[in-house]
């Protein structure tokens, strides 16, 4: 049997490519992960997913456990099969959509116990109940259960949930036990705060893990202190297990990870802005209910391969979302998972050659020069 690796290809600076390897298939990295919430990327078939290059897909333990239950997805199979993807699947913790999402939460140091946003029945999650649950739905990546203290903490705070977080760790570990082919990735804590990041990166080295996140980030502190954390954080982390980014972010956030050593990261933001009509493009972010696109015959981005782009002008896409049509979040959120995928594959490229500098210059070039003047 296959069993879960990673392989570094090249690095460039801090940037790095490599390939994890699993028995539902390679991922090659830097890697972006669509988010597949509910057992669905919203508005994508999975063979549409795949064929914009995603090598694998994160799910939410806390809405799969909540509808339609992991004891569910279980007895139908496992989450794969439910939803049509053979391909790896990460799945997170379900400890930051509790802080998030869920009501009338009690934590203490067994774990959560909340209320569910959609019926409002009480639930418990624990690190042996986040392990379970990942367990039932077959994730290949499976994420330790951790607490991430909301923003703005004292560096007290900080300290405490952070050694609550590195407790759960131990316990998410033991209960995981070991399972050939899967993964268990420990979660880097503390804040914007080095030694406390160092501290938490000695406690997760020493209960040793398949790979490392940076967690609480992406958590509304701005993009200029979460690149702050970057500069030394994924540095704490052996060199020789994938480095995860959880939650990020726009196509800068992204670029500025890998470059700062991350390689694999997630973020809703391509498949939610396909639905409220908003395109990333190479040249920024366009606005498709903007009036300017109402007779605009060219495409999106005339050097995309996407459907959208391909077979579609902007004032079709403008049209179908002001005619709130499906196919205007199914097209737009397919540009927009493409073309994360193709910065991703841009950068894999750029790293093996070892012209990371110039693949990012041109990038940001692209950028700064704004959308098409209007017709
Ligand atoms: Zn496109």
């Amino acid at each position: 049997m296959t069993r879960f690796s990673f392989d570094l290809h090249a690095t460039d600076g801090a940037a790095r490519t490599g390939t994890i390897t699993t028995p539902r298939g390679d991922i090659r990295t830097p890697a972006f992960m669509p988010v597949g919430t509910a057992g669905t990327v919203k508005a994508m078939l999975p063979e549409s997913v795949r064929a914009t290059g995603a090598d694998i897909l994160l799910g939410n333990t806390y809405h799969l456990m909540l509808r339609p239950t992991a004891e569910r997805i279980d007895r139908l199979g496992g989450l794969h099969k439910f939803m049509n993807w053979q391909r790896p699947i990460l799945t997170d913790s379900g400890g930051f959509q509790v802080m998030s999402l869920a009501g009338l939460r009690k934590l203490t140091e067994r774990g959560v116990t909340f209320k569910s946003h959609i019926d409002g029945s009480i639930h418990d999650l624990t690190p042996e109940r986040s392990m379970e649950i990942q367990r039932l739905l077959d994730s290949d990546i499976v994420m330790c259960f951790d607490e991430c203290p909301a923003l703005p903490a004292t560096d007290d705070e900080v300290a405490k949930s952070m050694r609550l977080s590195m407790r759960w760790a131990q316990r998410s570990k033991d209960a995981f036990g070991d399972r050939p082919g899967h993964a268990l990735f420990g979660i880097q804590q503390g804040g914007v705060t080095e030694h406390l990041r160092a501290e938490s990166a000695e406690a997760l080295k020493s209960i040793g893990f398949d790979g490392y996140a940076v967690g609480g980030l992406a958590v509304g502190e701005g993009q200029e202190a979460m690149f702050g954390v970057l500069d030394y954080a994924p540095a704490m982390l052996p060199a020789d297990r994938p480095r995860y980014l959880m939650g990020v972010g726009k196509p800068d956030d992204i670029v500025g990870a890998v470059k700062r050593g991350i390689d694999m990261m997630d973020c809703v933001l391509p498949s939610r802005s396909g639905r409220t009509g908003q395109a990333f493009t190479r040249h920024g972010v366009v606005n498709i209910k903007n009036a300017r696109h109402a007779d605009d015959p060219r495409p999106l981005d005339e050097n995309c391969g996407c459907p959208a782009c391909s077979s579609y002008s902007r004032a079709y896409l403008h049209h179908v979302f002001r005619a709130r049509e499906m196919i205007s979040g199914m097209l737009l959120t397919w540009h927009n998972l493409h073309y994360f995928q193709d910065i991703m594959a841009g950068m894999r490229d750029a790293i093996a050659a070892g012209a990371f500098d110039a693949w990012e210059a041109e990038f940001h070039a692209a950028r700064a020069q704004g959308d098409i003047a209007p017709i």
